[in-house]
């Protein structure tokens, strides 16, 4: 009993540290990323209660998942629906500010008669550090 009580605590321990790893950066990061940063905290987590508490999170709604083609899983710590900008070069992530387009879940379902949740928005191209010559969007 104890014992298992200790268990929980640590594990919620654990989730914590994950969650603030998480929110603390921008950048979307992958599973091992967040276990290299993890462990500077926690020295003997391992990379599958990394994953375990990564699905948890996600499916508590603390955190988004998202797959880009091609590339592992990146993890954010926000979990409102926003969307996403994939540099095809250099494999970031980076958040578009757009607001989320009102009403494409209704127009969706309308359409095909599914009942639709959500949905996700991609865009893909070349970030501004990868197109240093281009000058970025700031003219
Ligand atoms: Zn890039
Ligand atoms: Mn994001």
């Amino acid at each position: 009993m104890a014992e298992k009580k200790r268990g929980f605590v640590r594990n919620t321990k654990q989730r914590e540290v994950i969650l603030s790893v998480l929110r603390g950066t921008d950048t979307h990061p992958t599973a091992d990323w967040i276990y290299q940063e993890v462990r500077r905290e926690l020295p003997n987590i391992s990379l599958g209660t990394i994953y375990r508490n990564l699905r948890i999170l996600v499916e508590s709604g603390d955190a988004l998942e998202l797959s880009f083609s091609g590339e592992s899983s990146r993890f954010d710590g926000n979990p409102k629906n926003h969307y996403h900008f994939a540099c095809t070069k250099c494999g970031n992530v980076y958040d578009i500010d757009l607001p989320v387009v009102d009403g494409l879940n209704d127009a969706a379902e309308k359409l095909s008669g599914h009942k639709v949740k959500s949905h996700r928005l991609e865009f893909y191209g070349i970030c501004q550090e990868c197109d240093g010559s281009a000058g970025g969007g700031f003219q």
